[in-house]
């Protein structure tokens, strides 16, 4: 049976070592590392995804600003949101919550936010940066995998990774930051030929492409270490059926529970991996920890 890689044991561990940090930053400016969060609207996943970054910030220590702006808002609007954050000397960090509603240029805001308080590492200085290997904030997700792997003691130099995904928050940041690691990359995408084939070379295999349970047994060659970046939920117990059919204790879980959260990757046919992330409880967690580790790391940089 392959190693199941705890993503909560990681991220106490990173949490654990962001303490003293904050404390030095607190006692350094007279003040902790700041964060904003803007979420515009009001998206039920967005909602749940700021509620705990904003919990990890009280767990830590860190300040934290929640800004709600109603779903009707404009670009400009937004945009002058962003101005006044960048100007306010407690903000480090400042992240606005993406999916955006539609009337609103979400390329637009991006390019507003400073890159000194680039918190998600999204803006086109941070991305340069991770392209030439040079230091800034990194994607939270991508790190969050790097992390794991490096904890785990998961050899990364040498070997093969191929990437499912080529999103600019997940996939090609995760390409970077595996290359850098001295891998050999391949990302594959949803018009890559012969996917199987391709994803069964790989020595690490991660799945970033958002349809559940879509890496099946055959895409993994044996002893791969396989991390699953995709959250997925299942509200139908006819999709449950779909994956899961013949599997009783899922299907019992799918009717007890109402709705399944599944991963990229098929979890009951991964047997003959050395090594997989679950879903939940695998690379989600890292995520928040990652952003809480650019924050403080954007507020210590602002203090040099
Ligand atoms: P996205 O929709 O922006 O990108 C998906 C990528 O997958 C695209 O590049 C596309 O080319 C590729 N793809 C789609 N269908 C494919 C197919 N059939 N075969 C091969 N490639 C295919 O998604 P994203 O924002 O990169 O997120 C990917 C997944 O990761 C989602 O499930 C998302 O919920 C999850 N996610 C998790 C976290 C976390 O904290 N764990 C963070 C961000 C995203």
């Amino acid at each position: 049976m392959p190693k199941v890689l705890d993503g909560k044991f990681i991220r106490d561990q990173i949490l654990a070592e962001l303490r003293p940090r904050v404390e030095r930053v607190r006692a350094a400016a007279g003040r902790p590392p700041g964060l904003a969060v803007v979420l515009v609207g009001n998206d039920p996943a967005s909602e749940i995804y700021v509620r705990n970054k904003v919990k990890t910030c009280e767990e830590l220590g860190i300040f934290s600003e929640k800004i709600t702006p109603a779903a009707t808002s404009t670009t400009e609007e937004i945009l002058a949101l962003v101005a006044a954050l960048s100007e306010r000397d407690e903000i480090d960090g400042i992240l606005v919550q993406s999916p955006l509603p539609r009337q609103i240029d979400e390329r637009r805001i991006l390019l507003a936010i400073p890159p000194a308080k680039d918190v998600d590492g999204f803006h086109p200085f941070s991305v340069g940066q991770l392209v030439s290997n040079s230091p800034g904030p990194r994607a939270c997700t991508p790190s969050g995998v790097m992390e794991m792997l490096r904890r785990y003691e998961i050899p990364v130099s040498g070997k093969k990774a191929v990437v499912i995904g080529r999103s600019d928050i997940v996939g090609k940041p995760m390409a970077l930051l595996l290359l850098h690691a001295n891998a050999t990359v391949t990302i594959c995408h949803s018009r890559t030929s012969n996917l199987d084939v391709e994803c069964r070379q790989a020595d690490i295999l991660v799945a970033a492409l958002g349809r559940p349970g879509f890496v099946r047994g055959n895409f993994v060659k044996t002893g791969a270490v396989v991390v699953d970046v995709g959250i997925n939920r299942l509200a139908s117990r006819a999709e449950a059926e779909a994956l899961f059919g013949g599997h009783e204790a899922k299907l019992a879980e799918f009717d007890r529970k109402g709705s399944l959260v599944v991963g990229d990757v098929h979890p009951l046919e991964m047997d003959h991996a050395s090594a997989v992330t679950p879903v939940p409880g695998g690379v989600g967690p890292l995520t928040i920890a990652m952003l809480m580790s650019n924050t403080v790391a954007l507020a210590e940089l602002r203090l040099q």
